[in-house]
């Protein structure tokens, strides 16, 4: 017998919570209609059983596992592991969770989770994206945003009654929102809620609809709206703008909008956190005697980064706070430089007298003959 925690992958300080979660997507890839297999799904199903009631974790934690799936009748099993064939996954984590359990994020047009929904369902959540400069990174930038999205019908005020009547219950669900059915699983029948269709899960509808929004109490709209969008943002992350999503039904509260940051690739310079990196190219001389690099940073600026004398290919130069702010202030982060070499390729014959004149004065050989030749190239591995 495996250790439950094990077979969740959690820790045994695992909360509640986490045993959930971990159930919830051990479940999603053991689901014999996913491609699992049957026994592994019960076994999680087991540790799940076992872990999130606390008796029976605490008892575990003390004593062990005191029965395998299989050993286990049916008549004790409170999910019945009856055989026959299986329910489709959503329903069987939202009977063990709730309806609703397995729906959530963000949903195409009345896409929202498979699971039922509660009377005054909200609605639905909008992602829009915007993509930004590294150097309105470094800034923060006010940024128009359009959105496809129904907003609450003006006519009817977002009732969806053209006679101003409030909406009343459903008949069809008797105002639950939700009609019960009853699905074969792994652990036999399960009764699951399914939204009305009726009234699309909200319990109400109005007996005389409005004829602008159809009783629905919103419409679909184009708006545009101006996004705040603060500096030292990530790629990926989401700025929420409040009661600004999908207006709900019939006067239910709206969704939340969510705007999501892309960051552009820059020409000259890659993220690394909030430090920044790019290549400097210097001629030999100027690595072997040193001066003052003029480089540009992201704010439009121009910084003056020391060269030392005797800089090696792959050295980096730092300039400190020329990198980009951390979201909600702090210290800027650094840019690196990391410093190429360039050697010369076409000399006249007086540069190549020049060199070869500071090789004598080196004591180098051409590496032809020379055995220094490998020295140098496992050198440069060791970079
Ligand atoms: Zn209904
Ligand atoms: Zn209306």
């Amino acid at each position: 017998m495996s250790d439950l925690y094990d077979l969740l992958d959690l820790s045994r300080d695992a909360s509640s919570e986490d045993v959930k979660k971990a159930y919830r997507r051990k479940a999603r890839e053991h689901h014999p209609d996913a491609g699992g297999d049957e026994e592994s799904f019960k076994a999680v199903t087991h540790a799940f059983k076992v872990l999130s009631d606390p008796d029976s974790r605490a008892r575990y934690d003390r004593f062990g596992d005191d029965g395998t799936p299989s050993s286990r009748g049916a008549g004790q099993d409170p999910f019945g592991f009856g055989g026959g064939g299986f329910g489709g996954i959503d329903d069987v984590i939202d009977a063990f969770f709730g309806a609703g359990a397995s729906g959530g994020g963000f949903g195409g047009a009345g896409a929202r989770g498979g699971g039922g929904r509660r009377r005054t369902q909200p609605g639905r959540d909008v992602l829009v994206e915007v993509e930004l400069s590294l150097e309105e990174v470094v800034t923060g930038v006010r940024r128009e945003v359009e959105i496809d999205v129904a907003r609450a019908c003006e006519s009817c005020g977002g009732a969806g009654s053209g006679d101003g009547a409030a909406p009343e219950r459903c008949g069809t669900c008797g105002g639950a929102g939700q009609v019960q059915r009853v699905v074969r699983t792994a652990f036999g029948q399960l009764a699951t809620a399914a939204p009305c269709s009726d009234c699309e899960g909200t319990g109400r509808t109005v007996s005389d609809p409005c004829p602008d929004c159809r009783g629905e109490g919103r419409r679909p709209t184009t708006r545009t709206l101006e996004v705040e969008v603060p500096a030292g943002l990530e790629d990926g992350d989401r700025i929420p703008v409040r009661g600004e999503g999908e207006a709900g039904r019939q006067g239910a509260p709206p969704g939340d909008l969510y705007v999501q940051v892309r960051v552009a690739a820059h020409r000259l310079f890659d993220r690394d956190g909030r430090d920044l990196t790019a290549e400097v190219t210097v001629p030999v001389t100027q690595a072997t005697l040193g001066g003052v690099l003029r480089v540009p940073t992201v704010d439009g600026q121009e910084a003056e980064v020391p060269l030392p004398a005797g800089t090696q290919p792959g050295d980096v130069l730092t300039v400190r706070k020329a990198g980009l702010p951390v979201r909600g202030g702090g210290r800027r982060g650094d840019l690196r430089l990391l410093v190429q070499v360039e050697v010369p390729t076409r000399l006249d014959a007086q540069q190549r007298d020049l060199v070869a004149r500071l090789a004598e004065l080196r004591d180098e050989e051409t590496p032809a003959e020379g055995s220094g030749l490998f020295t140098r190239l496992r050198g440069a591995f060791q970079r």
